[in-house]
């Protein structure tokens, strides 16, 4: 029922101010009703990027909170430079509020890929059989959870071909009938984050002096902003609900249905899936404004 995540690119945050911000980013979004809430952050290990961690709990969003805060085994000190964590609050539809049922939801075992979700897959049961078929297996009894196990099963069929996070998605959303927003996180693409459907997706920057004056001294070159791009720090918010993100920033971009937004190396672009004639495949969103 409430999807938020946040993206810091080279901007220094420790695990718990993440925490604290995503926790605060499903808050906001509380008063929408929900039975259940979940998130996903990059795991512990040295490699920080290289798993995902979920924590789920039925009931209010402090609960999940406290079950956070009592969990021994996370080093809320440890500063992350570049991280990408999701949060929702579920209003059950399909499958009764449960931990297992609750998202984000995941592709197996390792959660190689995790996916938040608003909305209903109305023809989840065939793609369910299909995957089955395949060898997926399924732990929870929503709709949603076909999303992540499709994504993962085209992954895992992609032979030598290489595909991004964001062409994965597209081909997944090509499969889904029904109503969704949904944001995915993938430990095969660390630091990257893609969404779709009818999340808003809102940008604010955190320039230092130096990339701020750099930008002032040569506004309006299409070369200057590269340069600031590179060396861009930057968060990222997204959200299914303004009342999440207007704390953070006022630059607000609001996804039109099957724009596919994309946020990596500190850029923001939207795919448009079903682009009129004439129309660029690809909006690069130029923060800097
Ligand atoms: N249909 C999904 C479920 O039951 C998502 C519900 C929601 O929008 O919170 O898990």
């Amino acid at each position: 029922c409430g999807i938020f995540a946040y993206l810091n690119y080279r901007v220094p945050r420790t695990r718990r101010d993440i925490f604290q911000t995503l926790i605060k980013g499903l808050q906001r979004l509380e008063y929408r009703g929900y039975d259940s809430a979940g998130v996903a952050v990059d795991g512990s290990g040295k490699d920080h990027a290289a798993s995902i961690s979920l924590y789920k709990k039925t009931g209010k969003v402090k609960a999940l909170d406290e079950e956070i805060y009592k969990n021994n085994a996370i080093d809320f000190e440890a500063e992350l430079d570049t991280h990408f964590g999701i949060a929702h609050t579920r209003w059950a539809t399909h499958g009764e509020p449960s931990p297992v049922n609750s998202h984000p939801h995941r592709s197996d075992k390792n959660n190689e890929f995790v996916v938040i979700h608003n909305g209903i897959i109305t023809n989840y049961k065939e793609l369910r059989k299909y995957l089955v078929s395949k060898g997926y297996e399924f732990e929870s009894e929503t709709d949603t959870e076909v999303i992540p196990k499709l994504i993962k099963y085209l992954y895992d069929n992609r032979e030598n071909e290489y595909v991004s996070f964001s062409t994965l998605v597209e081909r997944v959303i090509k499969q889904l009938e029904g109503a969704f927003a949904l944001v995915f996180k993938s430990i095969h693409f660390p630091g990257e984050a893609v969404a779709t459907r009818s999340v808003r997706a809102m940008v604010s920057l955190k320039l230092t002096n130096e990339q701020e004056k750099n930008l002032l001294n040569r506004r309006g070159s299409t070369n200057a902003l590269h340069s600031v791009h590179d060396r861009l720090a930057v968060e990222f918010y997204l959200a299914s609900d303004a009342s999440a993100i207007i704390e953070h920033t006022n630059k607000v971009i609001y996804l039109e249905d099957d724009d596919v937004a994309v946020v990596m190396e500190g850029k923001l672009y939207v795919h448009r899936i079903k682009r009129k004639a004439g129309e660029d495949p690809v909006r690069v969103i130029q923060t800097l404004q």
